[in-house]
């Protein structure tokens, strides 16, 4: 496995690796590696003949400066884990390596930015979009991979892609959770006894919404309001949005059918976390 911090030598070594009839997938990510993050390499490499993950936390996503200070970070550890993964290549580049001439928003964020993350984190999709777009520009993969735990990304990434006309096929892998149902997130580091314990919330709404459209509720306020009512029973819980959405593009619903997706964001203490489950109603 090697280790490169300078995008020329990255842009270098990935033109070297995609010769005629060879595969480069991609994983790109903020580091503080869990099981989530492992998956998407795991499929990365098998569905690839080289396998290039970045760790970079990106300062222009974060809207939150103390979030972005408290953001988990631990290179060494995370090589460890990429090499036990037989990753060919590790991009963990410095701020100057990836934003040259300074963090500008050239990249605008396509329309599915707008709605939840985007309201409650304003710029997020502005960084996430600059972020990508450079790093596709350096390691030209053919594939790159992302979690559904971050739906609306995913979609913000599909259909920047799309609108760039980008090289890239933007695949997208299932949500790695604990046994209690809590998604693995970097941030989950951050809780305590306690707040671990409340986080389950996210999930236990989620999934209790996701039932009740099972048993057949159309309606989409009916679910919200059903499933927040789990976080006024959590006092630990500040939930920020509880949505269910077409899955395509994020649009409201006025009658869940076909597929739909809940989506929420809460905070636990200082921690701010996300979740989202899909469902499949016959339409
Ligand atoms: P991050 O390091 O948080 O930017 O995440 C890097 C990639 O890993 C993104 O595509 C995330 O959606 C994905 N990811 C994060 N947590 C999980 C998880 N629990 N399961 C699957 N993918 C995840």
């Amino acid at each position: 496995m090697q280790v490169v911090k300078s995008a020329q030598e990255m842009r270098a070594a990935a033109a070297r690796l995609n010769e005629p009839g060879k595969s480069v997938g991609f994983v790109p990510t903020m580091g503080a590696l869990h099981e989530g993050h492992l998956s998407l390499v795991r499929k990365c490499r098998q569905e690839n003949d080289f396998c290039v993950v970045s760790i970079f936390v990106n300062p222009m996503q974060f809207n939150d400066k103390s979030d972005l200070k408290n953001y988990p970070r631990d290179l060494q550890r995370d090589l460890g884990l990429l090499e036990k993964e037989k990753v060919d290549f590790v991009f963990a580049p410095t701020e100057k390596e990836i934003y040259p001439h300074g963090t500008n928003a050239d990249v605008k964020p396509p329309a599915v930015a707008e709605t939840l993350e985007g309201k409650f984190r304003p710029g997020h999709f502005a960084g996430v979009c600059a972020v990508v777009k450079r790093l596709f520009e350096i390691v030209s993969p053919g594939k790159a991979y992302f979690g559904h735990k971050d739906y609306q990304q995913f979609l913000v990434v599909k259909e920047m892609v799309r609108a760039h006309s980008l090289p890239v096929t933007v695949v997208v892998c299932p949500t790695v959770r604990e046994k209690d149902g809590l998604a693995l997130s970097s941030r989950n580091a951050r809780l305590d006894a306690r707040e671990r314990k409340a986080a389950t919330v996210l999930f236990r709404a989620l999934n209790a919404g996701k039932e009740k459209i099972l048993a057949g509720e159309k309606s989409p306020a009916e679910v919200e309001g059903f499933a927040k009512g789990f976080f006024g029973k959590e006092p630990l819980a500040k939930p920020e949005y509880f949505a269910v959405r077409d899955a395509k593009d994020l649009s409201e619903l006025k009658e869940i059918r076909g597929g739909a997706v809940l989506l929420c964001a809460c905070r636990i203490g200082k921690t701010r976390l996300i979740d989202n489950l899909a469902v499949s109603v016959p339409a």
